[in-house]
């Protein structure tokens, strides 16, 4: 048999730059010196910081080996369920590099900013045409930005109609971040629980759905990646209380241009351009999460909103109703280009994408469900959702099965989320993985069920071809070696 894709190759070390350190060791070659000595005054040059003596090579080789340390999707499959890691095209780089873009001051006036006025407007109008919305901002700078920005917009609608509502609903299979966000915006969550087949059930919405609650935040696919097919029932109830619907939509990589938000009952959505417009994330990096609602919430909008006079783009800031802004400048314009360039270049084929994401999140379901306990037996979405039952028995949790991973080449899916799962396993392949990939994966993680039958030792001290074994993640994540 081949060897895993993980399992081989050099690894070195690497020590600290001022271990690697040679006295009078240097970088460039100064030419021969034509000018008599001068000496420095001592108490003026003083000790100096200790910098490490080193050559070019030294630190060219000292940073090139640090990055190969790194895992990110331009190394390998990087199944991280509710992330979307997925490939990002190059051309994107390219694109957001142009000089005219990167160059471009913020301060700039309208007149010399024509051309990205009018990426930042033309982009909100391709968010509205994808979701089925009438109007998008861009401005937010992450998916939980979104959240906080649509609670204000909801906060301005009914403030407007002279109401002060106090509570949201919110689906425990919602994401983390939508009560964090619900709660900065002063609402109360109250909690709806999903039934046996992991979604909403109109009757339970309609128990607690008042004209005290502002509306539900549903997050569709929801975090078991599962669609919520009772979401217009779910809309109407809730609307018929005069509340309002939010959709997180960071999810979409599984129904773009497939499910239309404003068709289906929605009345402001989240988008996050940095998983499914393909641009790079991780590491808490600049992302963006518009914001795309219907036309009875656009007057709250925040400003400056990008507008189109005759052949001129403007900003107008001039709008009584608007939230006001909510980023610096216009939001993370460098996320904008990339998106952009995405939507672009993938025309109609966004469709496509989001088929072959769910083709490849069943295809995994499928082929592991006889080895994996599958808490949620039913089509998925662009994820799916196993546990460590079956394991149980050997003493084998979720957290050994993704250690183990990482000896196969592949980094662990995310565990322990969603929190209505035990144990839970959750993977998403994502489209731009070839088959060959997925089959290896596939194996890999079969391959790991046989060694927690026939020797679960080895993957209670997995990972063991890594760089760093088994890491004390208690002590590192509370109190954290930020020297080396
Ligand atoms: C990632 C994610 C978010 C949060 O997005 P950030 O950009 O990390 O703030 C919210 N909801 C869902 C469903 C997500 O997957």
């Amino acid at each position: 048999m081949k060897e895993a894709i993980g399992t081989t190759g050099l690894v070195m070390n690497e020590p600290l730059l001022w271990e690697k350190s040679r006295k009078g060791r240097c970088g460039i070659s100064f030419s021969r010196k034509d000018v008599p000595d001068a000496s420095v005054d001592a108490d003026l040059a003083g000790e100096g910081p200790d910098f490490p003596d080193l050559s070019e090579v030294d630190v060219v080789r000292h940073y090139t080996r640090l990055s190969q340390w790194n895992f990110g999707v331009d190394t390998g499959m990087y199944p991280l369920g509710s992330c979307t890691m997925k490939y990002n095209p190059k051309i994107n780089e390219k694109m957001a590099a142009l000089p005219g873009f990167a160059e471009a001051h913020p301060m700039l006036p309208p007149d010399l900013s024509q051309g990205t006025l009018r990426l930042m407007y033309e982009l909100e109008r391709y968010l509205s045409e994808i979701t089925g919305m009438d109007a998008t901002t861009v401005q937010p700078a992450a998916g939980a930005h979104g959240e906080l920005t649509a609670m204000l917009l909801f906060h301005a609608f009914h403030r407007k109609k002279g109401e002060k509502r106090t509570k949201i609903l919110i689906p425990d299979t919602a994401h983390g971040t939508n009560p964090a966000s619900a709660s900065l915006c002063g609402y109360a969550s109250i909690p709806v629980a999903s039934n046996e087949k992991g979604v909403l059930d109109p009757a339970t919405v309609a128990d607690i759905m008042d004209e005290d609650t502002v509306g539900i935040m549903v997050t569709n696919p929801n975090t078991l990646g599962l669609f919520e097919d009772n979401i217009r029932k779910v809309c109407d109830i809730v609307h018929a209380k005069g509340g309002l619907v939010y959709c997180d939509g960071a999810n979409l990589n599984a129904v773009m241009g497939i499910v239309k938000m404003g068709e289906i009952g929605i009345d402001a959505v989240h988008l996050n351009l940095h998983k499914t417009f393909s641009t790079p994330h991780g590491g808490g990096g600049p992302g963006a999460g518009p914001v795309c609602v219907k036309k009875a919430l656009e007057p709250f909008l925040p400003v400056p909103r990008v507008e189109k006079k005759g052949e001129k783009y403007e900003f107008v800031w001039n709008r009584a109703e608007s939230i006001g802004k909510i980023h610096a400048f216009y939001g993370n314009f460098g996320i904008l280009i990339r998106a952009y360039t995405y939507i672009l270049s993938m025309g109609k084929e966004l469709k496509t994408a989001s088929q072959h994401a769910v083709l490849n999140a069943n295809y995994i379901k499928e082929k592991l469900r006889d080895v994996y306990h599958l808490p949620y037996d039913r089509p998925c979405m662009h994820e799916c959702v196993f546990t460590d039952k079956a394991q149980e028995q050997y003493r084998i949790t979720t957290l050994d099965i993704a250690k183990r991973l990482m000896d196969y080449g592949f980094h662990p899916p995310t565990i322990y989320f969603p929190l209505v799962v035990h144990g839970a396993i959750m993977i998403e392949p994502t489209e731009t993985e070839p088959k060959e990939n997925i089959d290896a994966f596939i194996a890999a993680m079969r391959a790991i069920a046989k060694e927690a039958e026939e020797n679960p030792d080895l993957l209670k001290n997995a990972p063991v071809k890594t760089k760093v074994r088994r890491l004390d993640e208690v002590t590192a994540a509370r109190k954290p070696c930020l020297c080396g």
